[in-house]
């Protein structure tokens, strides 16, 4: 070990200051700084909403920290925990191997991270805005909404795609808001097909006033000033899901095609695992910043609750705090050092500075308040003087001075989104897949039931083909043959749904081989060239009452209580294949067949194991309302020969059972036999599957 080791944890406001002043006294002492962040810059995000809005370059956001810290040794790895009682800190190395390197010294100052699981669907649905990439993915959404926007067709849609919604009225979301404002307004002159009433831009905030941190003076001017620019408040209204289609309010819903959300976060977990006091995921220090009951180990920036001498309030977790914290936590130990005792954090704040779109802002500096041109004008020189190197400030300051005079770039990279497996939320109604687009995702239903739609010149709103539910996958023939997809999906209860990217899709297909069985299963189930493919079987199957092929279910009603012997019984006294399970007598809980009692027989089970334990929960069904057509395709999709029938899907209460015989039978007699009688019914093909030749 160097004589001396300081080690800080986090390249953020916090962590710059502190390793700048440190190495600024001790480089040439002999002592090591070490400074462990995940990107190898420091992301000056007050600027990132900017970056959004195309009026500064995303590289303009961030800055090396290499070349900002001269005497630092920095390194990219991810510190995985702290060891306070063994002063030592365990990250990952390059090949993915846990390491350990000793401190004197340890500054915690690693922020939090982004949490967009505050609100249900907020993850899968919105954006959020933390680091460059964030921002990067977010810009190139919004130009190719915008691109879309220019050749739909469809109003309706198109003002869709021109809806744009931020969550959370503080000082990201409202400079995010202006920002896309500025941005999709002042650009839609380059559009021939974009008018400017079909642009919403809608910021809503839980609270009654925007900006918390300011005077009501100014929240108001800030207010106004964007409703004039044309973005549509929604205060008093909190967020109660988001979905692919909007968000949802308490009494309203706002439709979009792009939500940011720029409320919530959480502990980074890196703090989460470390063994010292903690409230609401930050960590408690002493006055000087120590941990409590600490000597080496420090805390700053948005992962500390640090009580400002000031006020002797907790102090917020902002820019212009972490920053403070990190000058003084270095000169606290540098007085630790040299043996001095420590100084209690102090800070008055300087002021406050928000840009609010339109070449305006609003300001509180040094008691004086500021709204309108001079003060965005304030605002720009402010955080132009607040970068941390020269070929910044000039780089960032050229930029500001060709917008003013030019217009923003509207190029847009595709970075071709990186294949992942994602969870994503649906509500009833909300469409997964739209027929026509191009397929790039594989989908498996985790919960809920989705219904497979397609239109066709007799039913231009489209036809209810199919039921899917848990356990069910799509999307797979059109993803290997590579055509459009052939009908749209769209979610029918609440759905939880996983989604594959195309590369994950086509390497864990052709690896794992449990899933190329299913998958060739499903091909060859619903492959477009059944006789029940035919308009005539089709037509016929349109025409027939699903209530006409309903039987009563088989009795008796079984418990899920009656036991293993029981139920041998009542299958030696009856003749029926199989027996519904529920505990109230008329809610179906379950199945329980001939192959169940005899699977659960040689498995030895105790005679007086319970039915709930060897029955098939949750088993498929069809709903009274479903058509012949749904009904065909469900017996088709599971390879049953008979299938309960509820009263619908969410309630679930018995009405009988339904066979795929007496289907066909019927099938038969009206538009006689066809030469492939061998065939489960199978009406359409599934979304995905080559259309029919
Ligand atoms: C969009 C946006 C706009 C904002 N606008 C303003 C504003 O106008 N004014 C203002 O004062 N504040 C603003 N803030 C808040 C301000 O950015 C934060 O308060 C500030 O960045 C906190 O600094 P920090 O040093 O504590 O942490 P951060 O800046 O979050 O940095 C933490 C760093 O630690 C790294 N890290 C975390 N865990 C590990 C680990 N285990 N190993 C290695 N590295 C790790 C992270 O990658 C990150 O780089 C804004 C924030 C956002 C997101």
């Amino acid at each position: 070990m160097a004589t001396h080791r300081i080690v800080i944890v986090g390249g953020g406001f916090g962590g710059v200051k502190c390793a700048q002043v440190l190495a600024k006294s001790l480089r040439r002492n002999g002592v090591e700084i070490v400074l462990f962040n995940k990107e190898n810059h420091l992301v000056f995000s007050p600027l990132l909403a900017d970056a959004v809005g195309s009026s500064l370059s995303l590289l303009d956001v961030i800055v090396p920290l290499r070349q900002l810290l001269p005497g630092v040794i920095c390194r990219t790895e991810e510190v995985r925990s702290v060891d306070l009682a063994a002063s030592s800190i365990e990250y990952e190395g390059f090949d993915g191997q846990p390491r350990r390197l000793e401190y004197n010294h340890v500054v915690l100052a690693c922020g939090n991270i982004s949490n967009l699981n505050v609100v249900p669907g907020m993850s899968d649905h919105a954006f959020p805005l933390k680091t460059v990439g964030d921002a990067a993915v977010l810009r190139t959404h919004i130009l190719s909404m915008m691109e879309k926007a220019e050749v739909c067709d469809d109003p309706a849609k198109r003002r869709w795609f021109l809806s744009f919604i931020v969550v959370g009225g503080g000082y990201s979301g409202v400079e995010t808001a202006g920002e896309i404002n500025d941005l999709v307004r002042s650009s839609a002159r380059f559009y021939s097909n974009i008018r400017n009433e079909d642009i919403t831009v809608t910021l809503i905030h839980s609270r009654d006033q925007l900006l918390p941190e300011i005077s009501p003076q100014l929240r108001e001017f800030a207010r106004e000033k964007m409703e004039k620019a044309g973005v549509t408040m929604k205060l008093n209204a909190r967020v109660q899901l988001a979905t692919g289609e909007g968000v949802g309010l308490k009494d309203d819903f706002v439709h979009g095609g792009t939500i940011v959300c720029t409320i919530g976060s959480t502990t980074a977990p890196v703090v989460k695992r470390l063994d010292s006091p903690q409230e609401k995921g930050r960590l408690l220090t002493n006055a000087d910043m120590r941990l409590r009951g600490r000597d080496n180990a420090w805390a700053i920036g948005d992962c500390a609750n640090i009580i400002n001498a000031v006020d002797h309030q907790p102090s917020p977790p902002t820019g212009q705090f972490a920053e403070r914290e990190g000058r003084q936590c270095a000169e606290n130990i540098l007085r630790v050092l040299r043996g001095e005792p420590t100084r209690p954090f102090a800070f008055k704040v300087l002021g406050q500075l928000c840009s609010i779109g339109g070449h305006s802002a609003v300001a509180e500096m040094f008691g004086f308040r500021l709204s309108g041109f001079w003060a965005w004008f304030t605002w720009r020189g402010v955080y132009l003087f607040k970068l941390p190197t020269w070929s910044r400030r000039v780089q960032v300051g050229f930029d500001w001075a060709w917008l003013l005079v030019f217009p923003r770039d509207l190029s847009c990279i595709k970075t071709d989104t990186t294949d992942r497996v994602t969870h994503a939320h649906y509500e009833p109604g909300d469409y997964i897949i739209r027929q026509g687009e191009p397929p790039t995702s594989f989908f498996v239903i985790e919960q809920g039931e989705v219904e497979i739609v397609r239109a066709t010149p007799e039913h231009p709103e489209g036809e209810v083909l199919a039921v899917l539910g848990a356990g069910n996958f799509f999307g797979e023939a059109a993803l290997l043959s590579n055509q459009p997809r052939t009908a749209s999906v769209r979610a029918r209860t609440t759905a939880e749904i996983v989604v594959m990217g195309r590369h994950v899709f086509t390497s864990i297909s052709e690896s794992l081989a449990p899933l190329k069985q299913a998958l060739m299963g499903a091909i060859t189930r619903r492959a477009p060239n059944s006789a029940l493919d035919r308009p005539r079987v089709r037509a016929a199957l349109r025409e027939f009452k699903l209530a006409d092929f309903i039987e009563p279910a088989p009795s008796p009603l079984l418990a899920p209580t009656a036991t293993l012997l029981d139920v041998t019984r009542i299958f030696g006294e009856n003749e029926a294949p199989f027996f519904m399970v529920s505990a109230d007598g008329k809610r179906l809980d379950g199945l329980v067949t001939l192959t169940d009692l005899l699977h659960a027989q040689a498995s030895n089970l105790p005679p007086e194991t319970p039915l709930k334990d060897f029955m098939v929960g949750n088993p498929a069904i069809i709903a009274a309302s479903d058509s012949c057509v749904v009904a065909a395709s469900a017996f088709r999709e599971h390879g049953h020969k008979w299938m309960p029938v509820v009263d619908d899907r969410e309630h679930r209460q018995i009405v009988g059972f339904m066979r795929a015989r007496k289907l066909i039978a019927r099938i038969m007699q009206v538009v006689g036999p066809p030469n492939t009688l061998t065939q489960a019914p199978m009406p359409d093909p599934p979304p995905g599957a080559p259309p029919a030749s």
